[in-house]
């Protein structure tokens, strides 16, 4: 059995180390990875400071089935990085990737031990062709490289130039990593930051902590920010899981929003908690004022009601196995409110978070919705949002692709995978396995939800993959 890996970044990881810890028949893994960034991926690779894991560490876990694989790893070390209002070590993201790297080398020693041969080919997989019901991947050197299974890992997409830039001076079209995106961002500027999500917050902070002088805003369509981590608790849900989801469908004979949400009002009420309080809760995040909610988001950091918790933690576990069994027109009513659901599902660190307000309280920083359009002229931009035209001197892109984007570096790849007909893509984005040889893990994977796939989602989707790899051979 010859296992290729596409791409070596945490999904890779994720499936190496589940690998390591199945038994099977010994064979061969070849794991493909460009970049300087083995076993990293672009998230995870060396950068500022600044930038931290966006998660406290027991949703960290690359390992799918022990929570506390990485706060294991982490030990005395985290202690440096605590925040103290979450209560938990939150790393420089460039950490957690010494953290993957190790991983991966643990995963590959117990291979090799196992009587696998695992190579690393350091050039990207451009092209598929069939032959004699094998699968040949064509590395960007020409080689091509025979094999029984192939796991697609090839992260998310590119960041879209929703304004058409281009190489505009003073335009950052992709932010990572940021220790070289701002270097050249003069301190006095006036900043415009698209996107108000996690990775605005990412290059925020990271302005604040090069000493930024000038103004910085960001801009959006609804101005509205991530929600704030609360401090991690012991509870584990009991009606919001996986085998809730299928005895609705058991009991109901399909999947609603109504459903699931019975399954949360049961998880609520056993903790004496009104699911109409979240919900009118998530309502106003479309209507209240973003630094006002900003501050109210700081003030419940500690607050125990697990309301809010159980929803994050669902939406990257419960959440992409429910998705697929829900009907379009339920799948409708999730999309309409994906803003609020995004925001919830991936929160910001409250150190972040009290970066932020004390920047906005100072006036340094300022919150613009109604994002119209940006062009530059005479050496300067002209941004214009819902309180009309401002200039600014550099603007950094930080606005995300979907989930289901195709990364520009496997286009070609994906292209060959579909004309084969071992893929096929999704209206909705991204592709599907359509061949018992192909499994595409990560963000690539289509039919999901609209949430970006997170750590945990990836590694128990590794592990998934490790098994159907295996059970293949
Ligand atoms: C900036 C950022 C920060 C994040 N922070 C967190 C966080 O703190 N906590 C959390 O839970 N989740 C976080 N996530 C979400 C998730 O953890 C990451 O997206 C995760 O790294 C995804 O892993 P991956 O292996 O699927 O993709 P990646 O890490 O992107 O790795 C894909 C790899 O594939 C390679 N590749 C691409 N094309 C080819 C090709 N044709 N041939 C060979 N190789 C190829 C790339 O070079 C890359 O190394 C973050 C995501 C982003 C984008």
């Amino acid at each position: 059995m010859d296992i290729g890996i596409i791409g070596g970044g945490s999904a890779a990881v994720g499936l190496l180390d589940a690998l390591a810890r199945e038994t099977g028949t010994p064979g061969a893994v070849t794991v493909f990875e460009p970049s300087q960034g083995l076993w990293r991926g672009l998230p995870y690779a060396a950068d500022l400071d600044s930038v931290l894991v966006n998660s406290p560490p027991a949703i960290m876990s690359i390992r799918h089935d022990d929570f506390d694989h990485y706060a294991s790893w982490l030990g005395a070390r985290g202690t440096a990085h605590l925040d103290h209002l979450l209560g938990a070590p939150l790393v420089p993201r460039a950490v957690y990737g010494e953290y993957l790297e190790h991983t991966a080398e643990k995963a590959i020693a117990q291979l090799r031990e196992d009587g696998w041969r695992v190579d690393v080919v350091a050039a990207p997989v451009e092209g598929a062709a069939a032959t004699a019901g094998r699968l040949a991947l064509r590395t960007g050197d020409g080689r091509e490289h025979v094999v029984d299974q192939v796991a697609l890992c090839v992260g998310g997409g590119t960041p879209h130039d929703h304004y058409a830039l281009g190489d505009a001076p003073g335009f950052v079209g992709a932010p990572y990593p940021l220790a070289r995106a701002l270097d050249d961002v003069p301190p006095d500027s006036d900043v415009t930051v698209i996107g108000s999500g996690l990775t605005a917050v990412d290059v925020v902070v990271s302005l604040a902590a090069r000493g930024h002088a000038g103004r910085i805003s960001l801009l959006s369509r609804t101005g509205m920010l991530p929600h704030v981590w609360q401090r991690p608790i012991a509870r584990r849900p009991t009606h919001v899981t996986v085998d809730g989801v299928k005895s609705l469908l058991a009991r109901d004979g399909e999947v609603t929003v109504d459903g699931l949400a019975g399954l949360l009002r049961a998880e609520l009420a056993d903790a004496g908690e009104d699911l109409d309080d979240l919900i009118a809760d998530l309502r106003a995040a479309g209507t209240d004022e973003p630094v006002a909610r900003l501050r109210r988001q700081i003030e419940a950091i500690a607050d125990p009601r697990i309301a809010r918790r159980v929803l994050q933690v669902a939406s990257h576990t419960v959440a992409p196995y429910a998705w697929r069994l829900l009907p379009e027109r339920e799948r409708a009513r999730l999309r309409a409110v994906s803003r609020t659901a995004i925001s919830v599902a991936s929160p910001m660190v409250p150190v972040n978070a009290v970066r932020l307000l004390e920047l906005f309280d100072s006036g340094q920083l300022e919150p613009r919705a109604g994002a119209r359009d940006i062009v530059r002229r005479d050496g300067r931009f002209t941004v214009v949002a819902d309180d009309g035209a401002r200039p600014a001197d550099v603007v950094v892109n930080a606005v995300n692709p979907p989930p289901g984007a195709v990364p520009r570096s496997a286009a070609r790849l994906v292209d060959a995978l579909v004309g084969l007909g071992v893929a096929a893509r999704q209206p909705s984005g991204g592709i599907v396995a359509a061949d018992s040889r192909l499994h595409v893990v990560g963000d690539l994977a289509g039919g999901g939800p609209f949430i970006t796939s997170s750590i945990p989602g990836i590694a128990g989707q590794g592990a998934a993959t490790a098994r159907a790899v295996l059970a293949a051979s």
